[in-house]
């Protein structure tokens, strides 16, 4: 279970490891629009009890604001897709907000220091080119909007906010190009290490560890569906020979094309492994034995038919495949791997080149 503070804040949401970068953003709109929330509740009591007036109309500017962001966050809170419309809600009340302050607020001459705030929030949020459709657009509002408050700023105090402004986009657009590019770096790291941990590098099929699990999460969808499943175990046959005759290399050569053509006589929502040297498993969900045994006598035909000629010889590859079904629930991957190499023995013993099968109730 979540620790209590952030499930309160964010919902019950999951990313993919794929949105990372979409992950702190949403967790970082929340924050920003509760604290905001929160912090102007502050100068609504302060001025509610006269530790710091700010007169009427900012007061509910102020309260608007605050119910407003207290409600984006109820809407956002654990519907991640609604994102996109909340952030851009959220950035037009901040500025709405902010107008005010520097309308109603004369007295306070720092009141243009949110409009800086702003910056980095919408950059992170919304992404380099609203940032700097904000950051210009203050740029203008506030140099056209200045010679209509009541205290306006003097030309070089304008002068010094706009440059700074200026420089404010350009050091987040550079940052953000950076932070994006490490997350998609990591990204790209991740899947690749993810690859490499749950793949053979030779034939591109799961390994054994990845394929077995893989099995385990489609025995658990099975039992809870109450459907069969079935498992083929393929060894490859006087495999040995081929080695001997064309070389190691061939024999490589010869285990890729077999993964493939396996690959490619199943269906998408089938399992395959490489789980041993010249030997794999496929997992078949939602399959009774006698269908299992035809896929099974495909995948033998289509290795008989798919060997090339090598050095103007042709290569003999076969393959000799147990079958085991299940037709209940409560089979673990164990028993039912064991029931299809058994299978599979009998096939080798029975003259190889042929599928075999046991059943069980
Ligand atoms: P059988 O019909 O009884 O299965 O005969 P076999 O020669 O295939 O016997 P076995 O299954 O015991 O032999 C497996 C051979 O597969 C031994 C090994 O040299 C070869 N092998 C295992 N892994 C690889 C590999 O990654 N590349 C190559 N080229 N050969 C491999
Ligand atoms: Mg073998
Ligand atoms: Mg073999």
């Amino acid at each position: 279970m979540k620790p209590l503070l952030p499930h309160l804040l964010f919902g019950s949401v999951t990313f993919e490891e794929s949105e990372e970068y979409q992950e702190f953003q949403y967790k970082f709109l929340i924050v920003v629009m509760v604290f905001g929330a929160l912090f102007t509740s502050f100068f609504i009591v302060a001025d509610s009890i006269q530790l710091n007036p700010l007169g009427g109309p900012h007061m509910r500017s102020m309260a608007f604001f605050s119910t407003l962001a207290m409600l984006l966050f109820a809407v956002l809170r654990g519907r991640k897709h609604l994102f996109k419309p909340v952030a851009w809600t959220y950035e037009a009340i901040c500025l709405l907000e902010y107008s005010s302050a520097l309308m109603y607020v004369p007295e306070d001459e720092l009141r243009l220091l949110w409009f800086f705030v702003n910056i980095p929030g919408v950059f992170i949020l919304l992404g380099k080119r609203v940032g700097w459709f904000i950051t210009l657009g203050t740029c203008a509002g506030l140099t056209l909007g200045n010679t209509h408050l009541s205290h306006p700023y003097s030309l070089p105090a304008m002068a010094t906010n706009m440059a700074a402004m200026l420089y404010m986009g350009a050091f987040f657009h550079v940052y953000s190009n950076r932070s994006i590019s490490y997350f998609t770096r990591m990204q790209a790291y991740n899947t690749k290490l993810h690859q490499l941990a749950t793949h053979d590098p030779l034939t591109g099929v799961m390994n054994a560890r990845a394929y077995y699990e893989r099995c385990d999460q489609l025995i658990a969808a099975a039992s809870r569906k109450n459907e069969g499943f079935s498992v083929l175990f393929l060894d490859l046959d006087h495999f040995k020979a081929v080695n001997d005759t064309y070389g190691h290399a061939a024999g490589d050569w010869v285990l890729k094309a077999v993964a493939s053509t396996v690959r490619s006589s199943i269906r998408r929502s089938d399992a395959m492994g490489r789980v041993g040297g010249e030997e794999f498993s496929v997992f078949l969900p939602a399959t009774a034995s006698e269908t299992a045994v035809e896929v099974a006598e495909s995948i033998r035909q289509a290795i008989e038919d798919s060997m090339p000629d090598i050095g103007g010889r042709q290569l003999k590859v076969t393959a000799s495949i147990g079958v085991a079904a299940c037709a209940g629930t409560g089979q673990t991957m164990q028993h039912l791997q064991k029931q299809a190499d058994e299978a599979m023995y009998v096939a080798k013993a029975a003259g190889r080149n042929r599928v075999s099968v046991l059943k069980h109730a």
